[in-house]
């Protein structure tokens, strides 16, 4: 029989990485050109204006509103925006910055119109909104649909509404190993002075000290020790 090696107890974590349509690809090419061009004209007004014209008072809200939407447009839509959907909970990426909400601190999953929203506390604590198009981001709202029903069910109401989705969509990524030592435990608040003594809830990631680790989660998950 082959011995289970201490190292396979570490399930390996992942996440699907999926370049988001309604964000990357929708908000570029409009948010982005009308703001060069808004800024083009800003610049034109205030700068490039033959001597004896008379200034025209808004040049420079123009130059100013042009340059601030182009900026959004870059920090939303630059190539590498995109969420993130896994073990770890959701992910949004923008240029290169990761905000994550964990499973665990998401307090509610729903539908408003196209719009699947997921709303909670990120990993520092700041709330945190996630929206998706049920239209545009056909695959990463109905991964989140799916994966928040099986994790925290207590939480999700998408009441009747059908997630279709390519289920092989979305690169996968290998998450880095958790490090729970200096974590508090959920149910005693007892810190957790070595990784042996942490116990995670394999659904919401919740941790737990092993000497009050409760029978069920409060996701909902049924815990062994
Ligand atoms: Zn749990």
């Amino acid at each position: 029989m082959a011995k289970v090696s201490k190292k396979s107890k570490h399930r390996l974590r992942t996440e699907r990485r999926y370049a988001a349509a309604s964000i990357a690809n929708w908000i570029v090419p409009t948010a982005g050109a009308l703001s060069a061009l808004v800024m083009g004209a800003g610049t034109y007004a205030q700068l490039l204006r033959p001597a004896e014209a008379t200034p025209i008072a808004a040049a420079p809200w123009l130059l100013a509103g042009g340059a601030l939407g182009l900026a959004g447009a870059i920090w939303f839509g630059g190539p590498r925006a995109a969420i993130r959907v896994g073990d770890a909970g959701l992910a949004i990426e923008r240029g290169g910055a990761l905000q994550r909400m964990p499973w665990y601190a998401i307090t509610s999953v729903s539908v408003s119109g196209d719009a699947l929203i997921a709303e909670g506390k990120d990993d520092t604590g700041a709330n945190c909104t996630l929206r998706v198009s049920r239209t545009k981001d056909v695959n990463v709202a109905g991964r989140i649909a799916a994966e928040a029903s099986a994790r925290i069910p207590n939480v999700v109401n998408l009441g009747d509404e059908g997630f279709g989705y390519d289920e092989q969509a979305g690169d996968i990524v290998n998450l880095e190993p958790l490090h729970l030592a200096g974590r508090r435990c959920t149910a005693s608040a007892t810190a957790i002075a070595f990784e042996s003594d942490a116990r995670l809830c394999p659904k919401c990631e919740r941790v737990y000290h092993h000497a009050h680790l409760p029978a069920e989660c409060a996701c909902g998950a049924a815990l062994s020790g």
